[in-house]
C-alpha cells in the first residue's frame, strides 16, 4: 500500500509522477467494488474510534483547483456517522485570523478524542498560495516547514493520527474540469474567475508543492501523492490508506464491567 507514501527525505519531482497512473488497481470495476467495501470498513472503524474516545484522526486534503478534494470527502466520508466527523474548509484568512499566527485557526479545528477531522485545504496553504503570491517574505514561509513538522509532531504525541493527501492531477485534466464547470450550469457555481489566474501559476504551484511535500513528509505525519486524474482511483487509494491505517491501530470497544445489572 505504501506505493504512494512519500518516505522522509525523498526528493519529489511531480513531473515524474503520472497523474493517470493506477498501479494499485488492475480494473476500474474491481476497484469500485473494493471501494464500497472499504467505505463499509471505514464506517466500522469510525464507530470504534468514537467508542474508544481516545485517539483523534486528522486527514489533510490538498491539491490544485478541481483536483477533487470535495469529491474525495463525499466518497470517503459517505459511511461515517456525522456526529463523529467534521469537515473544515480553509479559505482566505479573515483579518482576525491574519492578526494571529497562521497555525492559530488550524489548531482550533484539530480533532478531539474519538473524532475525525478532514481539512479541505489546511496550514499547507501557508507555504503554497502564500509562497506563490509572496504574501509574506521568503524567510518567513521557509521557517514554516519546521514549524509545521513540530506542530504535527505535537499533535501525534497527543494521540492524533495525521494523514496527508496531495491529489495529483495534470494541467490538462484541470483544463477539462474547469471548462466543464463553465459549460455545465449545475457546476458553474464552483467556478471563480480567480481560478484562471491561479492556473497560469501552475509551475510555481508545482514547485511549492514539491518543496512542501519533501520537507514535511515525516515518519509521524506522512504525505501520500495520489494520482488523481481518475476519480475512481483517487477515491480507492484515499479510502484504502485511511482504512489500513485505522486497522493497524487494533482498536477495540472499551471493556466495561457492569456486574450483573438487570433492566427491570
Ligand atoms: P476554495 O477551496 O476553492 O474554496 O478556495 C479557497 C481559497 O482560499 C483558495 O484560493 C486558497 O488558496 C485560499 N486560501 C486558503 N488558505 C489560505 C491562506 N492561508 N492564505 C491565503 N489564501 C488562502
Ligand atoms: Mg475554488
Amino acid at each position: 500500500m505504501n506505493k504512494h507514501r512519500i518516505d522522509p527525505g525523498t526528493k519529489i519531482d511531480l513531473s515524474e509522477i503520472d497523474p493517470d497512473d493506477t498501479p494499485l488497481a488492475d480494473k476500474k470495476s474491481e476497484a469500485k467494488k473494493e471501494s464500497e467495501k472499504l467505505v463499509d470498513r471505514l464506517r466500522e472503524l469510525q464507530e470504534l474510534l468514537f467508542a474508544e474516545r481516545r485517539r483523534k484522526v486528522l486527514v489533510v486534503l490538498q491539491g490544485m483547483d478541481t483536483s477533487g478534494k470535495d469529491g474525495t470527502v463525499r466518497h470517503v466520508m459517505s459511511g461515517f456517522n456525522p456526529a463523529g466527523v467534521r469537515v473544515v474548509s480553509f479559505r482566505k484568512p479573515s483579518p482576525d485570523e491574519l492578526a494571529h499566527d497562521y497555525l492559530w485557526r488550524v489548531h482550533a479545528q484539530t480533532p478531539s478524542a474519538g473524532e475525525v477531522a478532514v481539512f479541505n485545504r489546511s496550514h499547507y496553504e501557508d507555504v503554497l498560495v502564500v509562497r506563490v503570491h509572496e504574501l509574506v517574505p521568503e524567510k518567513q514561509w521557509r521557517e514554516r516547514y519546521q514549524q509545521i513538522n513540530d506542530f504535527e509532531r505535537m499533535l501525534v504525541e497527543n494521540d492524533t493520527i495525521v494523514l496527508k493527501f496531495f491529489l495529483h492531477i495534470s494541467a490538462d485534466e484541470q483544463r477539462k474540469r474547469l471548462q466543464e464547470r463553465i459549460d455545465d450550469p449545475t457546476k458553474r457555481w464552483k467556478f471563480q474567475h480567480g481560478d484562471l489566474d491561479e492556473r497560469k501559476l501552475w509551475k510555481d504551484y508545482m514547485k511549492a508543492y514539491e518543496d512542501a511535500i519533501e520537507k514535511t513528509s515525516t515518519a509521524w505525519a506522512p504525505w501520500y501523492v495520489v494520482p488523481a486524474n481518475a476519480k475512481w482511483y483517487r477515491n480507492y487509494v484515499v479510502a484504502r490508506t485511511i482504512a489500513e491505517t485505522l486497522d493497524s491501530l487494533d482498536m477495540s470497544y472499551p471493556k466495561i464491567d457492569l456486574g450483573d445489572v438487570k433492566v427491570e
